[in-house]
């Protein structure tokens, strides 16, 4: 069973929480503060370089676990 979901259609220069209109300088929302990263056309909170870093740095840590437990085996 699943339940009716009701979301609001997104107007361009509102704040897609609570619907205030906001300036396209603004990087939070002014009433309820929802970030507004990637809202309209504003840039991403993440460049893809610091997506690819992130990634590397987990897929190095795992590594390390890993070759940890395999010579303490
Ligand atoms: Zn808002």
């Amino acid at each position: 069973m699943s339940l009716p979901l009701a979301v609001p259609e997104h107007v361009p220069g509102t704040c897609p929480l609570c619907g205030v209109a906001t300036p396209a300088d603004l990087e939070r929302c002014g009433s309820c503060g929802y970030a507004l990263a990637g809202v309209d056309g504003r840039p991403s909170a993440f460049s893809r370089a610091t997506l690819l870093w992130a990634s590397i740095g987990f897929l190095a840590v795992y590594l390390v676990t890993l070759a940890i437990v395999l010579v303490t085996r």
